[in-house]
């Protein structure tokens, strides 16, 4: 979808008469029924997330021309109207209010809804002026205790270029009471052109106006306004909670705490990039005002307890991690087994040792950007080479945290990974070097929506690489999502994957079934 041509600001403001006189920090009182009569202003959609037993987050902005600077909107607040209902006619009306929105957060408005009944669907919209947004729908969590089951979904990696978001549409289609976002909604660098296709991963479209690397705030603006017009993303986000969080390609490839990849980007370089980066994933992200940045940091990590079910704690392994070593690539990097190294910093660290042994949940679940369990391929020499990228790279962190949850008297661990653009099912043992270390949990990596292109289902190399990591249990190389479908004595992922992103609209199925039993431990297919 292209909106080359929206409307210009005289436009928008058309049908105003007086000139307005605007206070510091005060809502424009809009002549409400003449603005927007001829411009609609929700462009880019609406999502909610977040969810809580008693709320969520609804979320809008308005930019009637979305691929402008200002979004089509003068440096000026406006008042938005909001609405919580039972039904989807919006009959009843349960919870109302009026937001502001405003040009320092790119007339994004972020309400955090509250007071409603647990484990029930609502349905929301907003109003500015004349315009009316199209109505989503959110249920808010079960209440502690009185859920037999919960079904929840985990997706990222959704490169714009690589192929059509089709996994989107099934994914909501599949009606998962949440989804998890791992991170990767937008990947940074410049436009991939549909003329440099030589490769192996076709250009399936363009971005509109091949828009170069992020590197403003505008920049990223742009690139998340691009992104949002996708009708099978707005799809998903106004039919369903996202329960956001972030992995590189928000701020720059590879990024680690100031750090870069990039030999000329200085760690200043870097810091400017995190702060437009976190400030465009806030404005475009159904997330609460504690995740509102603050310069070059957000509190990104957080936790959601489910239903007596779950602890879902979603972790941030970009912010506080340690430098990357030997290029960040697979490597055999001796540097992996320094002790000194971190993927979630000490304070992040100290909050989940504290969490896996709060919960009286019988599944502790670790939500994250990239791959936890141990993965090595044969090198070069026979040595054996591992992903520095990912906690592979940081070895001892790894083996404190599975050592806490060795000691936890909370429940099984999963642990929910992406990045890898690979669909993975792994069993996590205390010490994953030894087959009959002490079982865990499991790990369930999801694949990409859309990065990396069609991908295969089994590649010959894939039977090398499990022979080698026998706790590796499936891998698959194809676009979709996983879903979650958890009680207290069983745990179940299904992989859902469609054959191309080449192609429109195709159909979704489950690659493979896994289970994890909450007794015993252990990891099986069905
Ligand atoms: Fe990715
Ligand atoms: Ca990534």
């Amino acid at each position: 979808m292209t909106r080359s041509s929206g409307p210009n600001r005289r436009e928008v403001l058309g049908g105003l008469g007086a000139p307005l006189v605007i206070g510091l920090g005060t809502a424009v009182a809009w002549p409400a029924p003449r603005a927007f009569a001829e411009t609609d202003p929700f462009t880019l959609g609406v999502a909610s997330g977040d969810p809580a037993t008693d709320g969520f987050v609804i979320w809008t902005r308005l930019a009637p021309d979305p691929l402008a600077p200002d979004g089509g909107l003068p440096a000026i607040p406006f008042d938005v109207e909001w609405q919580v209902s039972r039904s989807r006619d919006m009959a009843q009306v349960e919870r109302r209010g009026t937001a502001v929105a405003t040009p320092d957060y790119a007339h994004s408005v972020h309400v955090e809804v509250e007071g409603l009944q647990p484990g029930r669907t609502y349905f929301y919209r907003f109003r500015a002026g004349a315009a009316l947004s199209t109505v989503g729908r959110v249920k808010t969590l079960p209440a502690a205790g009185a859920a037999r089951s919960v079904r929840f979904a985990s997706a990222g990696c959704q490169h714009y270029e690589d192929g059509w978001f089709t996994a989107w549409r099934r994914l909501a289609e599949d009606d998962p009471d949440f989804v998890i976002h791992y991170g990767d909604y937008i990947y940074e660098g410049n436009a991939r052109r549909a003329d440099q296709n030589a490769t192996a991963r076709p250009v399936v479209r363009e971005l509109p106006g091949l828009p170069r690397r992020c590197r403003t705030l505008a920049d990223f603006r742009n690139r998340y306004s691009l992104y949002k017009l996708d009708p099978d993303l707005q799809f998903a986000h106004a039919s369903l909670a996202f329960v956001p969080s972030f992995d590189d390609h928000e701020v720059e490839d590879g990024w680690a705490a100031f750090s870069s990849f990039r030999p000329r980007t200085s760690p200043a370089d870097l810091k400017e990039l995190r702060a437009a980066g976190f400030q465009a994933w806030y404005e475009h992200s159904p997330v609460r005002k504690a995740q509102r940045p603050q310069g070059a940091s957000v509190l990104a990590y957080r936790g959601f307890r489910i239903g007596g079910l779950a602890n879902i704690l979603v972790l941030d392994t970009r912010q506080y991690r340690s430098p990357q070593i030997c290029g960040g690539v697979w490597a055999a990097c001796p540097e992996a087994s320094d002790p000194g190294r971190t993927m979630l910093g000490p304070e992040q660290e100290r909050w989940v040792d504290a969490q896996l042994g709060a919960g009286g949940e019988p599944w502790t679940v670790l939500a994250q950007q990239v791959p936890f369990g141990r993965l090595v391929r044969k090198g070069a020499l026979e040595k054996q080479e591992s992903i520095m990228d990912h906690w592979d790279g940081a070895e001892a962190a790894r083996r404190r945290l599975l050592d806490v949850a060795s000691r936890a008297s909370s429940g099984r661990l999963i642990v929910l990974s992406g990045d890898a653009h690979q669909n993975r099912a792994l069993e996590l043992r205390l010490d994953p070097r030894q087959e009959t270390s002490r079982l865990l949990g499991a790990e369930f990596v999801a694949t990409s929506i859309a990065s990396g292109g069609d991908g295969i289902d089994q590649a010959r190399w894939f039977g090398r690489l499990e022979a080698l990591n026998p706790h590796l249990k499936y891998m698959n190389q194809q676009r979709g999502y996983v879903l979650h479908s958890i009680s207290r004595e069983r745990w179940r992922t299904d992989f859902r994957v469609v054959e191309q992103v080449s192609v429109k609209d195709l159909p979704i199925r489950t690659a493979v079934s896994f289970r994890v039993d909450a007794r015993t431990c252990e990891l099986t297919r069905s």
